[in-house]
């Protein structure tokens, strides 16, 4: 026997344990999301979620038994680890959830308030009582959706342990949300934003960077600074646009449609939108398809700072600008900073040097790159 478990999870949720309420996606028709395309929407009972975090329970129940074994108490070590990895490799994941402190868990998939609010605070609240120890539970969901529920309903599942709500903003620009097929106004998102926090809720909205392409970028920036300054969420996480096979979008880039930015005109996008933003949450850009990582902090204290990180790579001359991103689609560098290291540096200048005596396109070479990572 063994749970279901759904496909997605943000990346700030990669060490929770993962339980699934719902399946894919009720809306899917966003043209730049690959998550759950030829998936069909369906809702689990509550009665079949029960039966996962039964399943749950009992698996850590026995990962604690062969921590008791190897004397380690209920401390699950490496040496625990080690030992169900090869003894009974289906409790590994509640394994490695426990060893990372087992605090938190995110329910999948995309739109978990579409269940009716007493359902979904039945199955947190019974979550809740079969792990005490959990501090923060998290969900994505449709920020429509969200906008159609009542703030006692959010309170009822804030109550019942819901910590936080990701929702994807993606932009707060309305001709560009209708293009996406996004079906959310930047008004429903608004709503959405504000109820959440009225309701003592958890704040987590995410980003597109690049998402205008060329016809909308500055739009695309000033339009979801001023949604976000009005909605103020407790973290704003950014992610840039991806040209995968399977995103609806990429049909209307080959037909010329849509005109997706190069990285540097992104960073510009970057640039004008946190230029605009006024709030007080955290800016995160927790995801490996961001060419800045380090444009992270308090957006009431550490703006001019993250603007500065901004500033200092589109100050440098063409050639590094090239030798950055090269390193950071190829994995040699995460950070700016990381240029200072020398082997590093000219790795990725015989590199820069080598493609251009090939006379091939570096932004060819590196939206190849780009399009590998999710
Ligand atoms: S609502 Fe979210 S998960 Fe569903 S298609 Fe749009 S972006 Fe993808």
């Amino acid at each position: 026997m063994s749970i279901e478990q759904g496909p997605i999870r943000p990346p700030s949720e990669a060490e929770s344990l993962f339980i699934r309420v719902t399946r894919n996606c009720p809306w899917n028709k966003c043209l730049f999301c690959p998550a759950y395309k030829g998936q069909k929407f369906s809702r689990r009972t509550v009665q079949e979620i029960k039966e996962d975090i039964n399943f749950l329970k009992e698996a850590a129940v026995k990962v604690k038994a062969y921590a008791l074994r190897l004397g380690s108490g209920v401390h699950i070590t490496r040496e625990t680890m080690e030992l169900i990895y090869r003894q009974e490799p289906s409790l590994f994941h509640v394994a490695f959830w426990l060893y990372r402190g087992g605090k938190n868990v995110f329910l999948q998939d995309a739109d978990n308030l579409v269940m009716p609010a007493e359902q979904l605070a039945e199955v947190i609240s019974y979550l809740k009582e079969h792990f005490p120890t959990v501090e923060r539970i998290t969900t994505y969901a449709r920020a429509k959706t969200v906008s159609r529920r009542s703030v006692s309903e959010l309170k009822m599942l804030q109550e019942a342990g819901l910590s936080r709500v990701h929702i994807g903003l993606e932009t707060g620009h309305d001709p560009l949300l209708l293009y996406m097929r996004k079906g959310v106004t930047a008004e429903e998102h608004i709503r959405a934003g504000l109820k959440i926090k009225e309701a003592g809720l958890s704040l987590s909205e995410y980003v597109v960077l690049g998402l205008g392409g060329r016809q909308m970028w500055r739009e695309h920036a000033l339009d979801t600074a001023r949604v976000l300054s009005i909605i103020d969420p407790h973290f704003i996480r950014v992610r840039t646009l991806s040209m995968r096979e399977g995103i609806p979008l990429l049909e209307k880039v080959q037909s010329g449609e849509f005109q997706p930015l190069k990285d540097d005109e992104i960073v510009r996008e970057e640039r004008l939108f946190l230029d605009n933003l006024t709030g007080t949450g955290y800016f995160i850009s927790d995801h490996i398809l961001n060419l800045l990582e380090e444009v992270e902090g308090s957006l009431f204290h550490d703006k001019p700072a993250m603007i500065g990180v901004i500033d200092r790579y589109l100050d440098m001359p063409a050639e590094k600008r090239v030798n950055f991103r090269l390193g950071r689609r190829l994995g040699v560098y995460r950070y700016l900073r990381d240029m200072g290291d020398a082997g590093r540096y000219s790795q990725m200048e015989a590199l820069r040097k080598r493609l251009q005596e090939e006379g091939r396109d570096e932004d060819e070479f590196l939206e190849e790159y780009r399009g590998r990572y999710l």
